[in-house]
């Protein structure tokens, strides 16, 4: 277990502190606690049926979880709210189904794909300077820029992802939540995707990643908490976690 000291110091952004979810004859989570800290990158990984999609759905709202906390900046509670007010509060996210609009061009998708309550925020977003430029630059930043007017439908996956991503951003939340954003890339984009995360992080966004891959995780992240069977299994920086036996075993051993 590492110690406070290797981590960076921070203040916290997500706090979840035993975190459980039943469903009809199963805990998918079993006591999950984690936290999650200003600027950083917090990857979190573990094997099919880990309960990571589950913990995913408790922080977003879709889900509501049986038992424990979820925090926003150590003193909001967001346990069991609705998603949008959840989005509302500052956490943003990216499906791993990329989804978008077909039919919209890429900047279109960067206001329409917004969550929100209020349907005027579309006009809203459009006619303000501050915002049409915040949607350029992540546009240009995600590498889109010379797709910026095409319509998402013909963009391939990757690019797909990309747009999310950015679009996760247009409201500059405290974090944005990546549901496995390299899956189902082409491998020549994977690079671009883990680049443009790093470059996005650099200019101050705090990401939790929820990944199965253990190369990107390893690749990505400052801070690493494995989830096994509903419950931490281990954490710490990537060079550690990752090697421990035990989750060598909870992913390769039988
Ligand atoms: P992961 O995303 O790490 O693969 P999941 O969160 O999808 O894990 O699943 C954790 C466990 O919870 C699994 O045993 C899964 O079958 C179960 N589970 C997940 N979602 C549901 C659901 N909606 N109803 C019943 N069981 C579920
Ligand atoms: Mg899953």
């Amino acid at each position: 277990m590492m110690t406070e000291t290797q981590r960076v110091n921070s203040e916290s952004v997500l706090e979840i502190d035993g975190l459980r979810k039943e469903f009809p004859g199963v805990a998918a989570l079993d006591g999950v606690s984690l936290e999650i800290r200003e600027r950083e990158i917090v990857g979190i990984i573990g094997p099919n049926g880990a309960g990571k999609s589950t913990l995913f759905n408790c922080i977003m709202g879709v889900h509501e979880p049986t038992d424990g906390e979820i925090y926003l900046d150590k003193k909001t509670d967001i346990t069991g709210e609705f998603t949008s007010r959840i989005v509302r509060k500052g956490v943003s996210r990216a499906f791993q189904q990329a989804r978008v609009f077909p039919g919209l061009t890429v900047r279109e998708n960067m206001v329409a794909n917004q969550d929100h309550e209020d349907e005027n925020i579309v006009t809203t977003l459009f006619n303000s300077a501050e915002a049409t430029e915040r949607m350029n630059d992540l546009v240009r930043q995600v590498g889109l820029w010379d797709l910026r007017d095409r319509k998402a439908g013909e963009l391939s996956t990757g690019q797909k992802k990309l747009l999310t991503i950015a679009a996760a951003l247009m409201q500059n939340p405290e974090i944005v939540m990546l549901d496995e954003p390299t899956a189902g890339v082409n491998p020549n984009l994977v690079d671009d995707i883990i680049d443009t995360i790093i470059d996005l992080n650099h200019d101050g966004a705090t990401f939790c990643i929820i990944e199965h891959d253990m190369d990107v995780i390893h690749t990505l992240s400052d801070y690493v908490y494995v989830l096994n069977n509903g419950m931490n299994l281990t954490e710490g920086p990537p060079d550690v976690a990752l090697d421990d036996p035990d989750v060598l075993e909870a992913y390769f051993g039988e």
